[in-house]
């Protein structure tokens, strides 16, 4: 009675272990081209916006996440091959939530043998006891979490702070502030701190978050969950999130465009007056091949990404 399922059996077997060493080969391959991606994306962003310079201190702030390590591992690999010399000391400030594992990061950090320091302060209870129960947290927090980190980069003499966030924070930061905020702002790769004293980077700005998933993956880190403090995402991030990745999986290819556009922006054709002078503005007599032609629709690029010849130009 078995025999004819066992001999069925075969065929389904067979090709798997043959095929298997090609697997391999094909996931060392995707693998490789990853991590070539991502070295050449933060080379590419630490070289357009002058991130890094020759004798720099940097501190990696890590937390735990995929991100934050992402951002120290390829950091790491670059600094061995740079034409420059940098430092790199990973920081976490261990803010004393309940269940945070104390372990982990030292850990981790000390098997890399690299310079580390853990900052421990208890910014948890006094953002428990400051907001009332069922308001957001993260806004209090997050200043406290700055101010500190801030400190510690004057006692470290540190001359760069990075932060891991990546290409789909930054346009999600976007949507957010002309969403809900009616501002056109994002989050930009460098910037000078709040307090007027640190300068802030941010080496994955070119990354995407897909990325850096399977590059977490790849690389087993000890991630430790971000969702140790109680508190929910904000949901306006959680919508734009939403909407940004169902435009992705619509039209692919979207997001790098946007991305893109980011970085490649007209004031005359906002609105804005403090950043144009409409005011002022004369006709100057001259013809330029690169003036406002006011009356004919903007011509929408070939597109030369898959999907995007789908989108209808508005005229
Ligand atoms: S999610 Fe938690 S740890 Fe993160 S900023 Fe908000 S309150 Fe702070």
């Amino acid at each position: 009675m078995n025999a004819p399922h066992e001999t069925a059996m075969w065929p389904e077997s067979e090709p798997e272990a043959a095929s298997a060493p090609s697997n391999r080969l094909k996931i060392q391959r995707e693998t490789h081209k990853l991590e070539k991606r991502l070295c050449r994306l933060v080379s590419k962003a630490i070289v357009d916006f002058n991130m890094i310079e020759e004798g720099d201190r940097v501190m990696v702030c890590v937390s735990g996440g995929k991100d934050s390590y992402g951002l120290l591992d390829i950091l790491l690999k670059l600094q061995r091959r740079a034409p420059i010399n940098f430092e790199i000391v990973a920081v976490n400030l261990d803010q004393k939530q309940p269940g945070f594992p104390v372990e982990v990061l030292p850990n981790y950090l000390s098997q890399l043998g690299i310079e580390y320091h853990i900052e421990t302060q208890d910014t948890y209870s006094i953002v428990k006891k400051v907001v009332p129960e069922g308001k957001t947290m993260c806004s209090l927090c997050s200043r406290l979490r700055r101010g500190i980190l801030y400190s510690v980069a004057d006692q470290l003499k540190i001359t760069k702070i990075a932060l891991g966030h990546h290409r789909d924070d930054m346009l999600h930061t976007f949507f957010l502030n002309m969403f809900f905020g009616g501002k056109l702002k994002g989050m930009p790769p460098k910037l000078v701190s709040d307090d007027g004293h640190h300068m802030v980077i941010r080496p994955l700005a070119y990354v995407s978050e897909k990325d850096l998933t399977r590059w977490a993956q790849h690389r087993e880190f000890p991630i430790i969950p971000c969702t140790l403090c109680g508190s929910q995402e904000n949901l306006q991030r959680q919508e734009v999130k939403r909407m940004v990745n169902a435009w992705e999986r619509q039209y692919p290819g979207r997001t790098e465009t946007m991305l893109t556009a980011l970085q490649n922006i007209t004031p005359s054709h906002l609105m804005d007056p403090k950043h144009y002078d409409f005011k002022g503005i004369q006709a100057s007599g001259q013809a330029s091949e690169d003036g406002d032609k006011a009356f004919d629709p903007e011509p929408i690029p070939k597109p030369t990404i898959p999907g995007l010849g789908l989108i209808t130009p508005i005229a």
